[in-house]
Formats: structure tokens, C-alpha cells, sequence
């Protein structure tokens, strides 16, 4: 079986009501996938479920191949999670925080201080190494949360909302980081709120390396527990309509899909009175607030 991540009819219920309905989806090795969603979709609760910290109610969740319940440490072994909640030890060095993490995993030296080494550059923190991890920037913490992550190469790595409260030159670093660990073979799932990180990272606006063939990623949405919509985000353009008309009425904006450009201008061009009317290209917020009826919060 190729694929990195599948999941057959997965289910989540708390109390009775179900947070996950019926997801079924599978991501390749290599891939980069997105998750969106509003808050209290779900993709929490689901990337939860794929990185064994919480079991699935119904369904089945297969991890390069074992399954999430009977197989839980094979499956912990393939990945890496970068979680809001597992957070870098403050007190401790960056190299300390390194260190544990491989001490945890049963590396042994000197490979382990290879590796260390080696991540540690990747992620430019190697002059920060004897730092107190409470005295780095946000965006420093995070990539050192990327950093141990990976020390036990894992294949697949799990990305949850990883830009929060980033500034945007950090943010840029990160994805070029996260950019750069996909070309090198790197499964990756991320969720986050940000459109503009999932077109980078997932469309085909992403800066692109000479003799890069990569498919660009792919990008699901989800809402209240159900996933709505999945493709590349061309393929949710196409979808969607690539052409928008955005007309102002009153105090609010609305907003009609066209299937091209062309289209959406004809009709436009058409109208008697044009006044508080616009044709552009329909982007992933669009699509997003189209499908959730939503602005993200
Ligand atoms: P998202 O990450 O998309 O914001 P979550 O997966 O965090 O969504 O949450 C989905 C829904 O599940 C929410 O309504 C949330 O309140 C509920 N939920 C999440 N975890 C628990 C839990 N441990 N117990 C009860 N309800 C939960």
C-alpha cells in the first residue's frame, strides 16, 4: 500500500455527539496536505485520532500502513507531531530539550548527537544551542518544536496550526522550512487558519525550485466534523468557479462564481448599472467562506 495516512469511515463522539462524522480520506507519501476548517470542525480532534493521543470511536486509521489502535507504537515511531500542546520545555537548553527527546526515542550516541546536530542546523538554531529555550523568540521555540520532532526521522510529519501568532517574516522562514523538508520526501499534514499559508505551501503559487516536479498539495475542508471539500486548489477553483464577481450591496459584499474569468467579466460587462461591482479571480478564502457560509475566526 502506498498511501502514508488513511482513514476508512472514521467516527469521534463525545457525549453522545459526534465531533468526526465519517471521514474518509487518504493522503500519499510525499504528500502535503492541508486541513481547514472553522473552529470546532473537527481538524483538531483529528489529527488527535492520526498521532494516537486519542482513539477513534468507529472507523479504521492506518499510518504507513499500521493501524492506529493495534499497532499504536509502530505508528509513533513513522511520525512526528508538532502540537499547540506539546510545547518545548522553557527551562531547559535548546541541546537539553534535543537531548531528551532522543534519550525518549532510544538513540544512541553518537548518532544521536548527529542527528541533533544536524536538525538543529536545519531549523538554524546551532549557535542557540546552550540558550534557555525560555529565552527564544516565538518563532525560534517553534522551529525548535520542528526540530525535535524530527529527530527520530519519522517519514510523516504533523503540523498543527503551525504559524500562530507568527510574525509574517518568521511565518515565511517556516514555510520555506516546511517547504524544504516536502521536497526532501517529507509526508506532511498540516491544519491551520491561514488561506495565504495553504496556497503557498499546497497550491501552485509556492515558489518553485528548478527541476521541482512535485504535484502540488492537496487541501481538505472540513466542517462540523465532515469533510466538505478535497483537492488540489485548482481543482477546488475549478470546482468553485475561477471567475468572481464581488458586488457591494448596502453595508455587505456578496459574491457570485462564475466558471472563468471570462465569464464573470461577460456578465458584468452586461449589466446596465455596474456601480459597486468587480470581477477578479476566485481565491481559497472565497472558496472557503463559500462552502462553511463562515469567515474564519
Ligand atoms: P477544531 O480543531 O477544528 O477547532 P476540535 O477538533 O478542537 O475542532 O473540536 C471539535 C468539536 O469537538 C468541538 O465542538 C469541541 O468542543 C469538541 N471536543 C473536542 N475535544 C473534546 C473533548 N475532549 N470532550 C468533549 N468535546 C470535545
Amino acid at each position: 500500500m502506498n498511501a502514508a495516512i488513511s482513514l476508512e469511515n472514521v467516527y469521534k463522539t463525545y457525549n453522545n455527539r459526534s465531533v468526526v462524522k465519517d471521514l474518509s480520506f487518504t493522503i500519499e507519501k510525499g504528500e502535503i496536505f492541508g486541513l481547514l476548517g472553522p473552529n470546532g470542525a473537527g481538524k483538531s480532534t483529528t489529527i488527535r485520532m492520526l498521532t494516537t493521543l486519542t482513539k477513534p470511536s468507529q472507523g479504521q486509521i492506518e499510518i504507513s500502513g499500521y493501524d492506529v489502535l493495534r499497532d499504536s507504537m509502530l505508528v509513533k515511531q513513522s511520525i512526528g507531531v508538532v502540537l499547540q500542546s506539546l510545547s518545548v520545555d522553557g527551562d531547559l537548553s535548546v541541546w537539553e530539550n534535543m537531548e531528551f527527546q532522543g534519550r525518549l526515542h532510544h538513540i544512541p550516541n553518537p548518532k544521536r548527537q548527529r542527528l541533533i546536530n544536524q536538525w538543529l542546523e536545519y531549523v538554524e538554531l546551532g549557535s542557540r544551542r546552550n540558550d534557555l529555550v525560555k529565552t527564544l523568540s516565538g518563532g525560534m521555540k517553534r522551529r525548535l518544536q520542528i526540530a525535535r520532532a524530527l529527530l527520530h526521522q519519522p517519514q510523516i510529519l504533523f503540523l498543527d496550526e503551525p504559524t500562530v501568532g507568527l510574525d509574517p517574516q518568521t511565518r515565511r522562514r517556516l514555510w520555506e522550512i516546511i517547504q524544504g523538508l516536502n521536497q526532501q520526501g517529507m509526508t506532511i499534514l498540516l491544519t491551520t487558519h491561514y488561506m495565504d499559508e495553504v496556497e503557498y505551501l499546497c497550491g501552485a503559487f509556492g515558489v518553485r525550485t528548478a527541476g521541482d516536479n512535485r504535484k502540488p498539495g492537496r487541501i481538505g475542508i472540513m466542517d462540523s466534523g465532515k469533510l466538505i471539500t478535497l483537492g488540489t486548489l485548482q481543482e477546488l477553483r475549478s470546482e468553485s468557479g475561477e471567475g468572481l464577481l464581488v458586488k457591494q450591496v448596502g453595508e455587505h459584499w456578496e459574491y457570485l462564481f462564475f466558471p472563468t474569468l471570462r465569464e464573470a467579466s461577460n456578465y458584468l460587462n452586461q449589466q446596465e448599472d455596474k456601480t459597486g461591482m468587480m470581477v477578479r479571480p476566485s481565491n481559497l478564502e472565497d472558496i472557503f467562506v463559500e462552502l462553511t457560509g463562515r469567515q474564519l475566526d
